[in-house]
């Protein structure tokens, strides 16, 4: 059977923009749609593609849906809306980082009409959207992973099977928990070293050249916080949800989380004390804050011993 190319592509946020862009590019046919009025239009003007004015028609008209959407309660939304256009043989991908029970739920319900659910996440953020570089954990049935297999190429490098439906989305959000951990921590470090009296330019190039480093000593200290853009284009929000989606996972299977929940506290800790419409490295702000320090001012206090 042919790959198909035909794509209805709902949610073109910072992420789902890049991805269906991909998709553009790569020749397929890809209607695209979005809550926001006019970024559809303003999509399809920028990339090519259609803006897809009547979704249910657009869906019908393709034989795979793509969602790339905040949530799993956005995707269920999105799912009962376009129900009148789903059909036998339908492939419905969630790319969105959503929660493993609530796809599961999806894919059993949309079953009985013979469309398939597979879930899709990504990591890699913005920039590697762009590139279609993205790495991709998916879940779902290995026959339709095969035929969709060209559409994830076009958007990613690194296509991981991870399981059955919902595996995929367990794994991103493990993934996240890591990767929240690791921000938090190296953001804690360089707060205690400025305190010390050391230049936390420098503490992130030591890290980065020593067993400290992970992902965001080396893409996200100096490039959102060191800078204060505070701009990866992944929202703090989000990073709450996809912790909170671990813990979930951890909790259906009495799994003991006691640093997860913690690393997720301090996270929600942030949400709440910022606001909402924050980058996710503002973190930074809630650990500066409990130190009373704003990383990157020289604060001399004590200063490296001399040699
Ligand atoms: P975003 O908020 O920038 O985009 C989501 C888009 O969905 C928005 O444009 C919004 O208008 C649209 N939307 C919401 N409800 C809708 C509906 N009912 N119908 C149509 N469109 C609707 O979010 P994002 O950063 O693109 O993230 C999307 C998903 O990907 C999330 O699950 C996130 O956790 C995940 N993710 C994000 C990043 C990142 O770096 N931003 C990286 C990996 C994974």
């Amino acid at each position: 059977m042919s790959a198909p190319r035909g794509v209805c592509f709902i949610g073109i946020g910072n992420m789902g923009w890049p991805m269906a862009t991909r998709l553009v590019q790569s020749g397929c046919d890809v209607a695209v749609s979005d809550a926001v009025a006019g970024r559809a239009d303003q999509f399809a003007q920028a990339n090519g593609g259609t803006a897809a004015s009547d979704l249910v028609a657009a869906v019908k008209a393709r034989d795979v849906v793509i969602t790339m959407l905040p949530t799993s309660g956005h995707v269920e939304a999105v799912v009962a809306g376009i129900a009148g256009g789903l059909r036998q043989g339908h492939i419905l991908i969630d790319m969105s980082s959503g929660a493993p029970a609530a796809t599961r739920a999806i894919a059993e319900r949309l079953s009985s009409k013979g469309v398939i659910v597979l879930d899709a996440p990504v990591s890699g953020g913005v920039s590697r959207a762009i590139t279609g570089d993205l790495a991709i954990m998916t879940g779902g049935d290995a026959e339709a992973l095969d035929r969709v297999d060209p559409l994830l190429k076009a958007m990613g490098t690194t296509i991981h099977r991870i399981g059955a439906v919902g595996a995929g989305q367990a794994m991103k959000a493990l993934n996240n928990l890591v990767s929240a951990g690791g921000f938090l921590m190296a953001v804690e470090a360089l707060v205690i070293g400025q305190q010390f009296g050391l230049d936390p330019h420098v503490m992130t190039d030591v890290l980065n050249a020593s067993t400290g480093m992970n992902n965001s000593t080396q893409k996200k200290l100096r490039q959102f916080v060191l800078s204060r853009k505070f701009d990866s284009g992944f929202g703090l929000d989000l990073m709450v949800k996809d912790l909170s989606i671990a813990l979930e996972v951890g909790r259906d299977h009495a799994a003991p989380t006691p640093l997860s929940a913690l690393c997720r506290e301090m996270w929600a800790s942030a949400a709440a004390m910022l606001g909402k419409g924050q980058d996710h490295t503002a973190i930074a702000k809630l650990s500066e804050a409990m130190a009373g320090v704003t990383l990157g001012e020289a604060t001399k206090k004590v200063g490296p011993t001399k040699a």
